[in-house]
């Protein structure tokens, strides 16, 4: 059989390398050895131990493919340098995988790195509700129960105009509860330019049947009038629901339906208007010099029953959904068992109390509100500071690159007025040609945009345009020199 004649060469190769297999220290001998002490006492035993048994194994399967593998055994195979291995080991295993990065992408509310990033005041507040047990639900004057919600209701109702609000864990989290509350086995009426795909997999469409509600889409892609509304608006419409384009824009021959225009209609059939605002503005941007945005109290003002929007995208706060409204519709949606299911956490409370404070004071909202202070930075400020970068990151880099500070262009992101750009500075690098006068081989931008990335603290830009973009909106005058630093360890 041809299985006898394969086996017998297995093992006599086998044997062959038996023979060249270094001689291991055994396992206890290691664990004993004064040098893992310390990491025992970090680590623990069982961890150290599993580590050290994997670490060997592996060393067996190198020694195995031999030299050829470039397996060094004197080297590897002593005890002092196992053990430096194992520490290695373990430390990569115990370091977290959620990083802090520099964000120089351009885009200040980036979905993949976190969007919006809070002040001090909220970050102590979620450091001090880590610690302590909260009145989260419990009202100190009564000494009886409380409502979650009841924390930051006061505030975002004089901020929004609204009668009442709740707070889930995201706005499409608003969304669904909202749908699923007053819609459900019942029809939504949305125009056909607002099924909206946001990042990620929220499509309208798709949140609709998962609500259990029934989708009536009307009117055209570029064109909806109150017509189309009206001739389908009937005894089984539970909602007329706006959703705000995000990420895109309709121009050219275009009619939407406002929600003024839709009131007298939902007054008069009696079925309330839903506005999914996504990127949930609080104030007038127009007053900072940023493109205006319609805000939480305008729509309400203009007769919307419900309004939906995020808490981390322009409003600056913690990850989370609110829905300010009605009081009666609030009252329906907080009864729902899915209200339960989407509940915010003590964290996004303790971090959204503050951030909400800090309206108070709109005057110094764009110094200490950390996404205003981004987005209003002016141009000059991440000039002088990419004039400043440019030695630096030229001496990390060496000659095959060339750094240059230019102008370029920063989006908000997260939805917030998708077509607006704002004018800002940064660092420019580019390929340098060689002596033939052809750029590099292989992809040298792909090259260091990786080598940015396994910075202590990676590095994020933008390749675009034969071009590694790094918008320095995001960089702020305190991590300058952290920035920096680090620079140095990289090896041009
Ligand atoms: C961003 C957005 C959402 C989703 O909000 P999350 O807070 O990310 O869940 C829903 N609708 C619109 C219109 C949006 O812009």
């Amino acid at each position: 059989m041809s299985g006898g004649a394969q086996s017998a060469s297995t093992q006599s190769a086998s044997a062959q390398s038996q023979s060249m297999m270094p001689r291991l220290p055994a396992v206890h001998l290691l664990v004993d050895d004064p040098a893992c002490a310390p990491l025992i006492a970090q680590y623990g035993r069982e961890q150290t131990v599993d580590a050290l048994r994997a670490l060997l194994a592996g060393l067996r399967t190198r020694a195995r493919a031999g030299a050829e593998g470039g397996f060094d055994p004197e080297a590897e195979c002593a005890p002092a340098a196992i053990l430096a291995a194992l520490g290695e080991r373990l430390r990569a295993a115990n370091t977290s995988k959620l990083r802090a990065v520099f964000n120089l992408t351009g885009t200040v509310l980036h979905t993949n790195l976190g969007r919006a990033l809070l002040p001090d005041e909220a970050v102590q507040a979620v450091v001090e509700a880590l610690r302590w047990p909260m009145n989260l639900e419990w009202d100190i004057d009564t000494g009886t129960r409380g409502d979650r919600d009841n924390l930051v209701e006061e505030q975002l109702r004089a901020l929004t105009g609204a009668e009442a609000v709740t707070i889930v864990n995201n706005n499409a989290a608003a969304v669904l509860l909202m749908l699923n509350s007053l819609a459900q086995g019942r029809e939504v009426i949305v125009s056909r330019g607002e099924l909206v795909e946001i990042g990620g997999a929220f499509r309208i469409p798709d949140i609709m049947t998962r609500a259990g509600a029934i989708l009536r889409e009307v009117g055209t892609t570029n064109r909806t009038h109150l017509k189309d509304f009206a001739e389908h608006a009937g005894p089984n419409t539970a909602l007329m629901l706006k959703v705000h384009a995000s990420n895109y824009a309709i121009t050219g021959f275009t009619k939407e339906v406002s929600v003024a225009e839709l009131v007298p209609l939902a007054r008069e059939r009696g079925i309330p208007i839903a506005v999914d605002l996504g990127s949930g503005t609080l104030v007038d941007l127009e007053r900072y010099g940023l493109p205006h945005e319609t805000t939480v109290k305008e729509t309400i003002a203009a007769g919307a029953d419900l309004v939906t929007f995020s808490g981390d995208k322009l409003l600056g706060g913690p990850q989370c959904g609110v829905i300010a409204g009605r009081k009666d519709l609030i009252a329906a949606i907080k009864k729902n068992p899915l209200k339960r299911a989407l509940r915010v956490s003590k964290l996004t409370l303790a971090a959204l109390e503050p951030v909400l404070n800090l309206y108070r004071a709109p005057d110094l909202l764009p110094q200490r509100l950390t996404t205003l202070r981004l987005l209003t930075r002016p141009a000059q400020a991440m000039q002088a500071l990419a004039e400043t970068l440019l030695v630096p990151m030229q001496a990390a880099l060496g000659p095959d690159y060339k750094v240059k500070a230019e102008p370029m262009q920063s989006q908000i992101g997260s939805g917030a007025l998708p077509v607006d750009r704002l004018p800002s500075y940064g660092l420019a690098i580019r390929a340098v040609a060689g002596p033939d006068g052809k750029p590099m081989r292989g992809n040298p931008l792909g090259v260091l945009e990786r080598r940015l990335r396994a910075l202590p603290r990676p590095v994020i830009g933008r390749i675009g345009d034969d071009t590694l973009w790094l918008d320095l909106r995001c960089l702020e005058e305190p991590q300058r020199d952290s920035f920096i630093q680090q620079l140095k360890s990289m090896n041009a």
